[in-house]
C-alpha cells in the first residue's frame, strides 16, 4: 500500500463521512463494551498506519478541480466542505462516541455547558413550553431563566422525582423535557422512560444532561431519550485538561440537533478533541476504578460520627437505589455528603487538613475532589430537604485506603475544632 496521505479522496470531509470502525466492518457479533471502546472512531490505515487519528488543524478544504468542489457540497449544507463542519479528528470523536452510546449521529461542542445550552436552542422557539428538572446542572438551569425565558420560552421546573406525573404537567406546545439523572449535587435519580413515555405522547423530546452515568453506565436510547448530552470535560477527557462538549441524537431528533448546532456556528477546537478521543480509550478501566472506591469511602463516609447521610445512588440505603438499579449498568464516583450542623471553624479545620482531596470544580479526572456546597441550590418545584453544609466528592484514582485515612483524619480535625 502507498501511502494513504498522498490520495486526496481519503482525506476529504464531509459532515456525513464516518470514520468506520475497523472492528464492526468485519465482526460477525458486535464486540463487548470494553473492545469497542478501543476501536471506535479509529482507522490506522487512512493515517500511515497511526495508532490514533492525528489532529487535524484546519479551516480550508480545498477542491483539485470543479467536479469535485460540486460533488463536496451538499444538498442540506452547501457549505459542508469547511473545517468548521468537522475534521478526521473531529468525526473519528464523533463516530466513536455513536459507537458507544447507539444514537443516529453525534456533534462536538466547545464546553459541557455549550452542548446543554445549544442543544435546546436548537429545539425551541417563543412560545413554546420546556419542561427542566428543578436538580439540573446550575448553570443551565440559569440559562433556561434568563435567555430562555427572554425569548419567551415558557419555562416550568419539575420536580425530579415526579416520574409519569409528569403526565400534569405537560401540554400540547411542550416541545423539550429537560432531564438530568442523577442530579449532580443532590444525586436524584429520575424515572426517564415514564417521563419519556408521556413526553412523547405530545410529540415532545427529551434531552439528557447523561454526564454523571458517561455512555457507559446509562443507555440513553434505551430508556427513551431523543438527546443524550455530555460533558466531555468530565470522564470522556478524564484527565481534567480540556473543556469539551458532545451530544448524540436519535433519528427523529438528530437533523433539528444538526441544524441548530451549524446555525449557531458551534465547533470545538481539535486538540481538545484529540484529549477526548486518548483519554475515552480508558474510560471503561478508569470508570470500574471510580465505581469501585465511590462505593468503598461513601460506605466508610456513613460511619463518620459527624456525616448525616450520604447520598449516592449505589448504595441500597439511598432512594434513588431502586431506580439506579433497574436502569444503570454502573456508578461513576460522584457523590455527596450532608454533615451535621458544624460552624465554619470545623469545616475549615476538615477542608484544610485533606492532603489528598483538592478544593475544586468539575469532576471526572484522576483526582480527588472535596467541594463544599454552603448554602442550598435553588429549587422551586422541589423540597430542599438537605442539611447544609454539603459536602461533594469526587473519587480519583488513588488508592482507596489512602483515601480513607485521608478523609479519617480530616474528619477526627474537624471533630476536635467543634
Ligand atoms: C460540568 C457539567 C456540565 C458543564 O460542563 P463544562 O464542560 O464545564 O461546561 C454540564 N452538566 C453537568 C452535569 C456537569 O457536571
Amino acid at each position: 500500500m502507498s501511502s494513504v496521505i498522498s490520495s486526496p479522496l481519503p482525506l476529504k470531509l464531509t459532515p456525513s463521512e464516518n470514520i468506520a470502525c475497523g472492528l464492526s466492518r468485519s465482526a460477525a457479533e458486535p464486540h463487548h463494551i470494553d473492545t469497542q471502546i478501543i476501536h471506535a472512531g479509529r482507522d490506522p490505515e487512512r493515517f500511515s498506519g497511526m495508532v490514533n487519528t492525528p489532529v487535524f488543524r484546519g479551516s480550508t478544504i480545498m477542491a483539485n478541480n470543479l467536479d469535485d468542489w460540486e460533488a463536496g457540497r451538499q444538498v442540506d449544507n452547501p457549505m459542508a466542505m469547511y473545517g468548521r463542519f468537522g475534521t478526521p479528528t473531529t468525526r473519528a470523536f464523533e463516530q466513536a462516541i455513536v459507537t458507544l452510546e447507539g444514537g443516529h449521529d453525534a456533534l462536538v461542542f466547545p464546553s459541557g455547558l455549550s452542548a446543554c445550552t445549544h442543544s435546546i436552542m436548537a429545539f425551541v422557539k417563543s412560545g413554546d413550553h420546556v419542561l427542566m428538572t428543578d436538580s439540573a446542572y446550575g448553570p443551565t438551569r440559569t440559562f433556561a431563566e434568563r435567555v430562555l425565558r427572554r425569548m419567551g420560552v415558557d419555562v416550568e421546573f419539575f420536580d425530579p422525582l415526579i416520574g409519569g406525573e409528569i403526565r400534569t404537567l405537560v401540554r400540547p406546545n411542550t416541545r423539550v423535557v429537560f432531564v438530568e439523572s442523577p442530579g449532580s449535587w443532590t444525586f436524584e435519580v429520575q424515572d426517564i422512560p415514564a417521563i419519556a413515555e408521556e413526553a412523547h405522547k405530545v410529540g415532545a423530546f427529551v434531552l439528557m444532561d447523561n454526564t454523571w452515568a458517561t455512555p457507559l453506565y446509562f443507555k440513553s436510547f434505551e430508556h427513551g431519550v431523543d438527546v443524550s448530552i455530555h460533558a466531555a470535560t468530565k470522564y470522556i477527557v478524564g484527565h481534567s485538561d480540556a473543556l469539551l462538549g458532545v451530544v448524540s441524537a436519535n433519528q427523529r431528533a438528530w437533523p433539528i440537533l444538526k441544524q441548530g448546532a451549524h446555525d449557531f456556528g458551534q465547533t470545538a477546537g481539535p486538540d481538545d478533541i484529540y484529549l477526548a478521543l486518548r483519554g475515552m480509550r480508558s474510560m471503561a478501566v478508569r470508570l470500574r476504578q471510580h465505581w469501585d472506591s465511590g462505593i468503598q469511602l461513601a460506605e466508610y463516609l456513613r460511619t463518620q460520627p459527624l456525616v448525616e447521610r450520604v447520598l449516592h445512588p449505589a448504595l441500597p440505603s439511598d432512594p434513588g437505589h431502586q431506580l439506579w438499579k433497574r436502569d444503570f449498568l454502573g456508578s461513576s464516583g460522584l457523590f455527596t455528603i450532608e454533615l451535621k450542623p458544624v460552624g465554619r471553624p470545623a469545616l475549615a479545620a476538615f477542608f484544610d487538613s485533606l492532603e489528598l482531596f483538592g478544593i475544586g470544580l468539575s469532576w471526572g479526572g484522576y483526582e480527588s475532589l472535596a467541594l463544599p456546597i454552603d448554602k442550598p441550590p435553588t429549587r422551586t418545584a422541589s423540597k430542599n430537604t438537605y442539611q447544609y453544609p454539603l459536602v461533594r466528592i469526587h473519587v480519583g484514582l488513588e488508592s482507596v485506603d489512602d483515601l480513607k485515612s485521608d478523609m479519617g483524619r480530616a474528619f477526627r480535625r474537624m471533630e476536635s475544632a467543634l
